[in-house]
């Protein structure tokens, strides 16, 4: 059921009914998601079936993956070219690319630099991108558990596919087929400490605000926080969608939204300072707990030399196969609510995304 306790406007839903529960218990979860999808498009899924330990260890090899030299990162270099999203890319070399996945706030990445690193991989069987892997020495054990993860969060993209497909009363077998090669990325983000005054005059961002590209996204993400989703009635009112325990962030992406006629929002978010509790000024004494005891824990983050710890988070980015039909899906549309957009395959959008932000 939806608490009070996280982020205010993002639904919490116990997500066990899937995929073993009954089918009233399917319907009833599946309604909560819905409406979670139709009012914020953002969720909050616990007992989502991977377990505690995977996602403790899976940011674990990222941690390590992320110290390692960086001569060493550099041997698994992202390509240059636009179309290649794996392997490594360093602070600041990742600026204004298109994503497949993801769409920036082109305009607005050109002014403030995202301050980040990432290492990206996908599915073993995806020819068009293969894995761009470090060497097996560097990181023994590092790319037999990515694999492993990718499975994990694939299937847990499949069970999410499948509760939308009861929404709509689609006939079996739903949506899963649509994303049946399953060419998701796995990516992997590290947003080192940074100076809390140059987040917070916009010098530099963790990520500018942007929708995901593709059908939907899960998100891990550590205790730092800074995750905001703008609210959808009130462009530029962002809100926290901070960490919850054992509970992993899903969120709709636009290729969703257009494909189920707007029912449900694909949300523009952004990473940016994080609750004033993250915060601490280093070999100063001064922490957060200290700043607690003394009633000044706002007015950390204005204090000179602050500093926004390193943040670490996983996002897991899904898109339907690309000769799927993206067009109304049924139960979306009526005589009541026509269908807003012409049919497009999911290559056909990429394509027209793609055009759109050379663009710019
Ligand atoms: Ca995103």
């Amino acid at each position: 059921m939806a608490q009070s306790n996280g982020p205010s406007t993002i639904p919490i839903v116990d997500f066990s009914a899937f995929p073993n529960g009954g089918k009233e218990e399917q319907e009833q979860v599946a309604r909560q998601i819905d409406n979670a999808f139709r009012q914020v498009g953002f969720v909050y899924l616990k007992n989502h079936a991977i377990p505690r330990e995977k996602v403790d260890e899976c940011f674990s090899w990222s941690k390590k993956f992320f110290a390692l030299p960086m001569e060493t990162k550099m041997l698994a270099p992202h390509p240059p070219s636009g179309a290649h999203h794996r392997g490594y890319s360093a602070p600041g070399v990742e600026k204004v690319t298109q994503h497949q996945y993801e769409k920036d706030d082109i305009a607005k990445s050109r002014q403030v630099p995202d301050y980040k690193e990432s290492y990206e991989s996908g599915n073993v069987n995806d020819d068009s991108q293969p894995n761009i892997w470090p060497p097996e020495e560097e990181l023994p054990g590092f790319r037999t558990f990515m694999e492993s993860y990718f499975t994990e969060c694939a299937a847990l993209i499949h069970r999410i596919l499948d509760a939308l497909s009861i929404t709509l009363a689609l006939p079996e077998p739903g949506l899963s087929p649509t994303h049946s090669k399953s060419l998701f990325q796995l990516r992997l983000l590290h947003y080192p400490a940074i100076d809390a005054a140059e987040l917070k005059n916009n010098k530099r961002s963790r990520i500018n605000a942007h929708s995901d590209f593709g059908t939907m996204t899960l998100l891990f993400q550590d205790d730092v926080g800074g995750l905001e989703v703008e609210d959808s009635n009130h462009p530029g009112k962002f809100s926290r969608a901070g960490p919850i325990d054992d509970a992993v962030l899903v969120n709709i992406g636009d290729l969703m939204m257009r494909w189920s006629n707007d029912r449900w929002r694909s949300t523009v978010h952004r990473v940016g300072l994080p609750s004033p509790k993250a915060l601490s000024i280093p070999g100063s004494g001064v922490n957060t707990e200290g700043q607690r005891n003394s009633g000044k824990l706002v007015e950390l983050e204005d204090a000179e030399g602050a500093v926004v710890p390193d943040r670490y988070s996983i996002p897991f980015f899904a898109t339907a196969d690309m000769d799927t039909v993206i067009e109304a899906l049924p139960g979306t549309w009526g005589e009541d609510r026509p269908k807003k957009y012409e049919p497009v395959t999911a290559w056909g959008y990429v394509q027209m995304r793609m055009a759109a932000t050379y663009e710019e």
